[in-house]
């Protein structure tokens, strides 16, 4: 069955594929073998440590079906070296990186007819590490499960590239300095959920977090780094994102777009970026955007706060936004040559070719 005849939507993270990959480590013994098995529950002992303190990480890549039957990941050792800092970050053991390519492109392969092929869709990889040794104490586990399960996604916003509208709240804070917003670490998204549910009761889809010393400079969103478009005194449009640092994660789409704008000729500067050059009467910033592996390139329209409602530019998706989303995408699904080497096939498949 092709995706085209499924009467209800995939959407995102809904339905899982056949297969899953599963490793254990130890302290005795470190690693053991990455097996492919079938997607089933996992037998966890009710005292696991990552059910009492957290110690879950997990990563987020996609595997795109391109017209000449190719099936590819996107970037995967960027993935795969961020998993290893956020493991390092929540005294977790490093799973190599190579073992951690291996594992995805293991059941990107056995699950390859299950990627879906319609427009915007893709196969969405969830590599997790969890600890699991049976104990109380607040420590660092001496035992952990790494896995890789696999959903078969549309894009992430119903409605693909209309505008969003961002939610930032007074008070609440996504990352500190010196806590734990590099990582991809699962208390993250806890700490954020209530806030993702007034975002939601305020008629917005994401949250746009700010600093936490001084509430003034934009971080990301939920699960989204954040871009800006500001055209300079002089005439020219420059694309902004905010550093990184500690309290912000290191997105793999920011770091590709940030590439192909610059590639395209466009000026790109990383600095801080204050919520009032966005919300000034006088503001310069043009176009806003959101982007993040499940989303890809999301133009954000207007932000919300508990005074009142902001356009950003017009409102609607801007040139560059859309711009950039067109590129990202021509790449990722193989209509355009892959000057950065940045798909990675995955080898042993090939599809049927799409006309
Ligand atoms: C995953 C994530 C991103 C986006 O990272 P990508 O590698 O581009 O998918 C941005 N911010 C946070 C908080 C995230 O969890």
């Amino acid at each position: 069955m092709s995706a085209g005849d499924d009467p209800a939507p995939l959407g995102f993270g809904n339905r899982f594929t056949s297969h899953m990959v599963v490793a254990r480590w130890t302290t005795e013994k470190g690693w053991g073998p990455a097996g492919l098995t079938g997607h089933r529950p996992l037998e966890l002992p009710p005292t696991a440590m990552a059910l009492h303190y957290g110690q879950a990480i997990f990563e987020g890549l996609k595997a795109y079906a391109a017209a000449d039957g190719t099936l590819a990941l996107f970037r995967p050792w960027f993935n795969a070296e961020r998993f290893a800092r956020s493991a390092a970050r929540l005294a977790m053991p490093e799973l190599p990186p190579q073992v951690f390519v291996a594992a995805c492109e293991t059941l990107a392969r056995a699950d390859a007819d299950e990627v879906p092929r319609g427009q915007g869709q893709s196969l969405y990889l969830r590599p997790f590490m969890i600890a699991v040794e049976p104990n109380l104490g607040v420590r660092p586990s001496r035992e952990y499960l790494f896995a890789v399960v696999a959903s078969p996604v549309d894009h992430f916003f119903a409605g693909g590239g209309e505008a969003i509208d961002v939610w930032c709240p007074d008070g609440l804070i996504r990352a500190a300095p010196g806590g734990t917003g590099a990582a991809k670490c699962a208390g993250n998204y806890a700490g954020s959920l209530a806030t993702k549910a007034e975002a939601l009761a305020n008629g917005c889809q994401e949250v746009l977090w700010l600093d936490a010393l001084e509430h003034r400079w934009i971080e990301e969103l939920g699960a989204m780094n954040f871009f800006c478009a500001v055209r300079t005194p002089d005439g020219e449009t420059q694309l902004v994102t905010p550093a990184l640092s500690d309290t912000i994660l290191a997105g793999n789409i920011r770091d590709s777009l940030l590439r192909l704008a610059a590639g395209l000729g466009h000026r790109v500067t990383e600095r801080p970026v204050a919520l009032a050059e966005l919300t000034a009467d006088d503001s310069r910033v043009t176009e806003a955007f959101a982007c993040g592996t499940a989303a890809s390139v999301v133009p954000i329209g207007a932000i919300r706060t508990p005074r009142g409602r902001t356009l950003v530019g017009d409102g609607r998706p801007g040139k560059l936004t859309a711009a950039l989303r067109d590129e990202l995408a021509a790449v990722q699904y193989g209509r355009q040559h892959d000057a950065h080497g940045w798909m990675h096939p995955v080898p042993g498949v090939s599809l049927a070719p799409s006309p």
